[in-house]
């Protein structure tokens, strides 16, 4: 405890990041550190991951709590990622959370990670209700709270919008984001490519066929880097739109690392004038994977009594958003 308010622990490790957040019941974000595992080449192999992980862990939770200021045995709650993600780096942060919450006697909250980006946004933005879109390397989907739960309006039919940019930075040989947005600055002309909505879901497996034949034939990277991310960053928005229609919601934000890109704002904020809405900043620490995400909605839960007991702490690697009852929505916490 610190003064009146419970200090949660939050862990992250559903991929390339392992953290370690702070955060008290009142808000404030005491400690948010981190350490990403880089593979030098192709993607994330997920036992490399959690090898990475698990060397790190000791050292980056260290570097939490001196930061917080405070001693281990203040920490009232032990939060985890529990899914989704991949399954040998999950394993890596609920083990370390078991081992903490039992030594330190203190309850444990097995966290969704897909809502736990949502929770920080708000947090950090001072939005109450977004319509949510949720853009990163895993994960593509059109979220938002309705009836006590997250639900999700539209997602990707196949890859995720970051690993289609990120994968076309690799075959490009500029390496993954922000490397091809930031070639796309340097375009000049853009080359039609094959744009899939479905209603309210994307597809985003033929745009990156198609732009990586725009480098065979010789287009230059700027140039396909750009038609590639104005292509990706207009599905989008465009799913954002309907689902901004269909849910009249007045907030919109963007989570996940792929939020981090200015364009994409940029076209959210064109798209939102033409409604009554207006779009959240959330501030790019917060965007990508984090510890602080997890021990703030680990308290949001705690204070609903959605703790969880060490042997039904099994890791849930293709948890969903809208599995889960999110009881501290659109009301006033004690
Ligand atoms: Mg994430």
């Amino acid at each position: 405890m610190l003064g009146n308010s419970r200090v949660c622990l939050g862990i992250e490790s559903t991929a390339h990041t392992i953290g370690f957040g702070i955060v008290t019941s009142d808000g404030e974000i005491l400690s948010n550190e981190l350490e990403t595992y880089r593979p030098t080449s192709g993607g994330i192999h997920p036992r490399e991951a959690a090898q990475h992980h698990a060397q790190v862990a000791h050292e980056v939770l260290r570097r939490a709590i001196q930061k917080a200021g405070i001693s281990i045995d203040e920490i009232d709650i032990v939060a985890f990622s529990v899914g989704p993600g991949l399954g040998p780096c999950l394993r890596t942060g609920a083990t370390i959370a078991r081992a903490l919450a039992l030594r330190l006697g203190k309850p444990l909250v097995a966290v969704n990670h897909g809502i736990a980006h949502i929770e920080i946004g708000k947090l950090v933005s001072g939005g109450t209700d977004p319509l949510v879109l949720y853009v990163a390397g895993g994960n593509t989907l059109i979220t938002a709270h309705h009836e006590g739960r997250y639900r999700i309006f539209g997602e990707t039919l196949d890859i995720a919008a970051g690993n289609c940019l990120d994968a076309f930075g690799i075959y490009a040989g500029i390496g993954p984001m922000p490397a091809p947005e930031l070639e796309a600055r340097k375009g000049t002309t853009l080359h039609p490519l094959p744009v899939r909505v479905k209603g309210m879901d994307v597809s985003f497996s033929g745009l990156l066929t198609a732009a990586k034949k725009l480098v065979d034939s010789g287009v230059s990277i700027p140039d396909a880097s750009l038609s590639i991310t104005e292509a990706a960053y207009s599905m989008l928005v465009e799913v954002l739109e309907r689902a901004l229609a269909l849910t009249m919601k007045k907030e919109i934000m963007t989570v996940g690392g792929l939020a981090r890109s200015r364009r994409l704002r940029e076209m959210i904020d064109e798209m939102v004038k033409l409604h009554d809405a207006r779009q959240l900043y959330v501030r790019d620490e917060f965007l990508g994977d984090n510890g602080a995400m997890i021990a703030w909605t680990g308290l949001l839960m705690h204070m609903h009594g959605l703790t969880i007991d060490i042997s039904q702490s099994k890791v849930r690697p293709r948890l969903r958003i809208d599995e889960e009852e999110a009881p501290w929505v659109g009301r006033k916490s004690s």
